[in-house]
């Protein structure tokens, strides 16, 4: 982790912010019933960190995408804390998982057929997940896989199933008629493991409604402050800041070329400052001449291309040193949300999140 000083720019993470959002999804969906998304380093913020806040909120359930998250997080989560493995088993990962003490999130038949094997061989019970794809077409047991398993459940030998479980693909759109298709398609899977836990609800399906919810809920980007659906207001706390430090400064006359490309020319005498932050850092090369740092509550366009490690701004309305070397403009804040600068990289909050990178120091307030 970078130091202050040493770093182009300071990423503060709102503990408490995360952990009011974690209470925030409670009230909608009853304690114990809501679960952590924890993948790919919590979405970017540190997943070790962010697990123990929401223990102390009272989350026992974590999910990660793949087993190599699972290695690192699972000695830093505390003992009684479940930890899921999304993406499940790739061949050969069993024995690992197993000795992990992480539950897989079996997504196919093949999957199953390896976690009973290794369960029958050891004579031991080993506790899973199920997966049904309800329509997303990406992980989980067809309705006639499921179908095979229920009918001859000697295919689980071995296996204690907790969980049941699929994802929405639309739940980020209240009026899609895709998810209450899924919520059918769920049920009618579920009929066939009564009594086993069911979970479907990421961040938007929470906010779907009661039905959505399920026993367990499994958000992520919401506990991290990003909004859950498109169109609302976003109900969330904000949890991230992103403030750049300012390189140099200089002003140049009309017609001057900037960055990488000439891909700006400025027309009229413009005031320029460098920023200590890249698309290296997650600041997309999208943000080219269509993103802003703001500073004092006023836009500071960004001009041309955004560099690796740098990007320039135009700071023609601020007064005079009003950015010395070493001064922090915000890219991510109370003037320019998340959604607001994905939207202007044409992307999402989750890619902007997870992108952050590791140069900057990292406040956790
Ligand atoms: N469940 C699964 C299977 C996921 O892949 C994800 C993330 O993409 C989540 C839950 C959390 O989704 P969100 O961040 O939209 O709440």
């Amino acid at each position: 982790e970078a130091d202050e000083a040493a770093a182009g720019g300071m990423l503060t993470i709102d503990l408490a912010a995360l952990a009011g959002n974690y209470r925030h999804l409670c009230r909608m969906a009853a304690p114990e019933r809501v679960a952590a998304v924890v993948k790919a380093d919590a979405y970017g913020l540190g997943a070790a960190k962010v697990a123990r806040v929401l223990h102390a909120e009272g989350c026992r359930d974590f999910f990660v995408a793949n087993l190599i998250e699972a290695v690192r997080l699972r000695p830093l989560l505390a003992p009684g804390a479940r930890l899921f493995v999304l993406n499940g088993l790739l061949p050969g990962g069993e024995a690992a998982c197993a000795a992990l003490g992480v539950i897989p999130v079996l997504n196919s038949l093949e999957q199953v057929r390896a976690w009973s094997a290794l369960a029958v061989s050891r004579s031991v019970t080993l506790e899973a997940a199920l997966q049904v794809d309800t329509g997303m077409s990406r992980l989980g047991l067809s309705a006639s896989e499921l179908e095979t398993l229920a009918s001859d459940l000697s295919g689980l030998a071995g296996i204690q199933l907790v969980l049941i479980m699929s994802h929405l693909a639309c739940a980020d759109e209240p009026d899609n008629a895709a998810s209450p298709r899924q919520l059918a398609a769920m049920r009618g899977a579920c009929e066939r493991f009564p009594g086993v836990p069911i979970s479907l609800a990421n961040s938007g399906g929470v906010f779907l409604g009661p039905d959505f919810r399920g026993d367990l809920a499994r958000p992520g980007v919401a506990l991290y402050g990003a909004a859950p659906s498109s169109g609302a207001a976003n109900p969330m706390q904000p949890v991230v800041r992103l403030d750049i430090r300012v390189i140099q400064t200089r002003t140049v006359p009309a017609g001057t070329a900037v960055g990488y490309g000439g891909a700006h020319v400025t027309t009229r005498e413009t005031r320029i400052a460098t920023l200590a932050a890249g698309y290296a850092d997650g600041l997309p090369r999208s943000l080219s001449n269509s993103g802003a740092a703001w500073f004092d509550g006023k836009r500071l366009p960004i001009l041309g291309r955004v560099s690796m490690d740098s990007l320039m701004v135009d700071i023609t309305a601020l007064p005079d040193g009003a950015l010395p070397p070493g001064a922090l403009v915000e890219l991510i804040g109370p003037h320019q949300t998340l959604e607001a600068i994905a939207a202007d990289a044409g992307t999402i909050s989750y890619e902007i999140l997870t992108r952050l990178g590791q140069r900057y120091h990292r406040h956790y307030a």
